[in-house]
């Protein structure tokens, strides 16, 4: 099948971009946490809930502490995002500094990039850059 053929190419890409962009230490921890709760939900002792918030059944997982892998929160994507907004500014970094504007900003930049809207690659892009954001940089 078509798209099959396309995210195999988009598995390879990404094994041999991976080569020449390592993980940094942090990233690597977090992926880990990441597989390491995905292996648990394969395995049926780790169920997927809807959206936390508003029920949605559509949701992705969050780690409030990447040190626990399985203390999995579940939220849609709506909700998600504005829980990382939130932890931007829990950190004493002031909500007007990241705008809607941004996050449209990296969503354009994820799509040039070439990640699929929605898709986990998108959406990891456009968390962590919205994270990190130009003002978010000194959040761990
Ligand atoms: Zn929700
Ligand atoms: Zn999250």
């Amino acid at each position: 099948m078509r798209t099959e053929a396309k995210r195999a190419y988009h598995r390879r890409y990404m094994r041999e971009w991976r080569k020449t962009h390592p993980l940094t230490k942090e990233q690597r921890f977090k992926d880990n946490c990441r597989s390491y709760a995905r292996v648990y939900m394969i395995r049926g002792l780790l169920e997927k809930q809807p959206c936390e918030v508003c029920g949605d059944e559509n949701s992705e997982m969050h780690h409030d502490d990447y040190d626990f892998p399985l203390a999995v929160r579940w939220l849609c994507r709506k909700h998600h995002m504005e829980l990382h907004l939130n932890d931007c500014s829990t950190r004493n970094i002031k909500k007007e500094y990241l705008p809607e504007k941004m996050e449209q900003d990296i969503k354009a930049k994820a799509r040039k990039k070439g990640f699929k809207p929605g898709g986990e690659r998108y959406n990891e892009y456009v968390y962590s850059a919205m994270r990190k954001g130009d003002k978010c940089a000194k959040s761990t």
